[in-house]
């Protein structure tokens, strides 16, 4: 699987970063970018679903 951020919806909230950090950081204006390449390991994607259901704007998407 590999995460994606969709930047039209994102809104800065951090909360990706906080959640998946090995996922996912935030660039210098607060937005979310994705950090992780190639497929997540299991660690990963854990945290990454964690990310998913906590982003209030649904902006992560995690796709195989
Ligand atoms: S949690 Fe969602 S809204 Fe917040 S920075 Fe990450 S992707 Fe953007």
């Amino acid at each position: 699987m590999k995460a994606s951020i969709d930047s039209s919806r994102c809104e800065g909230r951090k909360y990706c970063a906080r959640f998946a950090p090995s996922v996912f950081d935030v660039d210098e204006w607060g937005y979310g970018r994705v950090t992780a390449t190639g497929d997540l390991t299991d660690a990963q994607l854990a945290d990454a679903q964690t990310a998913l259901t906590s982003c209030p704007e649904q902006a992560i998407s995690l796709t195989p």
